[in-house]
């Protein structure tokens, strides 16, 4: 017989929607574990990869300092833009072509801003997102993509921060303990079986909170929902994000809902370990192809490079590249723009060549058609616009006329030496495939639509919010805000 131990309010993982469950749900006095399936030293799942920015719903410096503290004088000296409920919803309609859920996204986007003043409470520091997405214009420095703050220490410093408050509030953590099904009884669920250390044990509960992410990390179902060729895919984060929490609200008749076919995959290292390696982070990264070309085996261009800003493209330009033969594509730049390239251009770890001629650079190109390359890149410069002014912190509109595909913005002919060019596969980052809940409660609900007593989920988990495409900086405000409410949904049903 496993053992068994007894909790109000279970929550399952360890990653940023799992702490934001667990420390709501402690706000209400119930006592709550946590089981993580990673040794401490592994724990923190995806959330702990994540570079850190976050996109919440803002509309005036005083919007942004309820998150952080920013002077009179860097008030002055800043643009900040906005980015209204509005924006925020129309950037969530289009990129999902329309299909995001409405009343999810309505909740992301309403409850965005009060759930990072909330996370602030909780200990975690925010600050200006200098470094990525912003640039001095007219003596102003003008952040685009409307998102001007990330989290201190990326997504390693936010699960630090909200470590820190989960072992103040007394929040019990069990680490290699790998939750495998639910208790459930045909009625209701009532706990977890979990092999703790290799061993099992029953960990009972009024609540139980899913939080232990997507199926990213697992080839098998990657090739059985995503299609044929996604097994060969580099895993962008954590390992442990295998389906289990999704296979056993499954197993005991959760609906399935959202993009079950769809994920979040960007541009990555070619040689990139098969897994996350946390002392790179998000580093193998490659978001700069906005001001380049990306070339594929066949020597060829195949997606418009320049269509927007990197935050509203990278997330589906991984499955481009998964498309083209080999799964690889070569990402080339002049040194025109060098100095716009982001920092994870700069990192030890990385498959760069550099030539003085684009002829000298072609055979460099591994597994490219050296003549092809040339003659894409020839036609690509004689189609460039001359007469629109190249600017980076817009979408300019400097565009290429008349060949297939276009670029749309920041198309500036590859004419000045020296020439770079690094080799980027497809990393996956997470899933979009997950259950059906509860709008008001985070609750599971039933192929019939009815909720499943005592189970909630939150994070990666929660299907319906994307589809085909994300805007960057969503994953983690979205985990804190469905994570916040189905921990103190959880709680509630405990208590009463
Ligand atoms: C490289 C990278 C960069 C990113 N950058 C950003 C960014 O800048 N901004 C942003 O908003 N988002 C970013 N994201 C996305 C973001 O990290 C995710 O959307 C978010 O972290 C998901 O949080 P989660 O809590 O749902 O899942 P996770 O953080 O993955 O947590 C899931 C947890 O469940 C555990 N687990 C799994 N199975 C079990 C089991 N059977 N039993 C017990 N525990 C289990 C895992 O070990 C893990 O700790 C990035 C992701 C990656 C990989």
């Amino acid at each position: 017989m496993p053992a068994v131990k007894q909790f109000d309010v279970i929550v399952v993982g360890k990653g940023n929607a799992a702490l934001c469950a667990a420390l709501s749900a402690r706000e209400s006095g119930v006592s709550v574990a946590m089981l993580e399936a990673a040794s401490e030293d592994e724990s923190g799942g995806n959330s702990r990869f994540a570079g850190g920015v976050m996109r919440f719903a803002y509309a005036s410096v005083d919007d942004l300092r309820r998150v952080t503290d920013i002077s009179d004088e860097e008030a002055a000296g800043s643009d900040f833009g906005t980015n209204t409920r509005e924006e925020y919803l129309d950037i969530l309609y289009r990129l999902t072509s329309y299909r995001t859920d409405p009343d999810l996204s309505e909740i992301l986007v309403n409850g965005s801003l009060d759930t990072m003043a909330w996370l602030r409470s909780k200990g975690a520091r925010f600050i200006l997102n200098h470094g990525r997405q912003s640039g001095m214009v007219n003596g102003k420095r003008k952040y685009f993509g409307n998102m001007p703050i990330e989290v201190n220490g990326g997504g390693a410093g936010l699960v630090q921060y909200l470590d820190a408050a989960a072992k103040k509030a007394g929040i019990e953590v069990f680490y290699e303990a790998r939750v495998a099904s639910l208790l459930y009884d045909g009625e209701r669920v009532s706990g977890v079986r979990a092999a703790l250390r290799g061993k099992p044990e029953d960990f009972r509960a009024k609540s139980v909170v899913l939080a232990c992410g997507g199926f990213e990390a697992n080839p098998e179902w990657r090739t059985r929902y995503l299609g044929p060729g996604w097994e060969l895919a580099k895993v962008r984060g954590s390992r442990f994000n295998v389906g289990d929490g999704l296979r056993m609200a499954l197993d005991i008749g959760a609906a399935p809902h959202g993009n079950w076919s769809g994920c979040h995959a960007t541009g990555w290292d070619r040689y990139a370990p098969e897994f996350g390696d946390v002392n790179v982070g998000d580093q193998f990264q490659k978001h700069s192809y906005i001001f380049g070309l990306l070339i594929n085996a066949d020597g060829r261009r195949f997606v418009d490079e320049g269509v927007d800003f990197h935050s509203f493209t990278y997330a589906k330009y991984g499955g481009e590249v998964l498309k083209q033969p080999g799964q690889f594509a070569w990402q080339v730049f002049d040194s025109k723009v060098t100095k716009l390239l982001r920092s994870e251009y700069r990192i030890k770890f990385v498959t760069k060549v550099s030539a003085p001629t684009l002829e000298a650079l072609a055979p460099q190109l591994e597994g490219v058609n050296a003549g092809e390359f040339l003659k894409t890149v020839r036609e690509y410069n004689a189609a460039v616009r001359k007469d629109v002014p190249f600017d980076h912190t817009v979408k300019d509109g400097k565009c290429t006329v008349g060949i297939e595909p276009p670029k749309s913005n920041w198309a500036q002919p590859l004419d000045t030496p020296p020439f770079d060019a690094y080799a980027t596969t497809c990393g996956i980052t997470f899933t979009f495939g997950g259950l059906r809940i509860d709008k008001e409660t985070g609750q599971v609900l039933d192929v019939h639509f009815h909720p499943i007593p005592g189970l909630y989920t939150a994070g990666e988990m929660v299907g319906g919010l994307f589809y085909f495409n994300y805007p960057s900086g969503t994953g983690l405000v979205s985990g804190a805000v469905f994570g916040r409410m189905a921990g103190a949904s959880a709680a509630t049903a405990a208590k009463g």
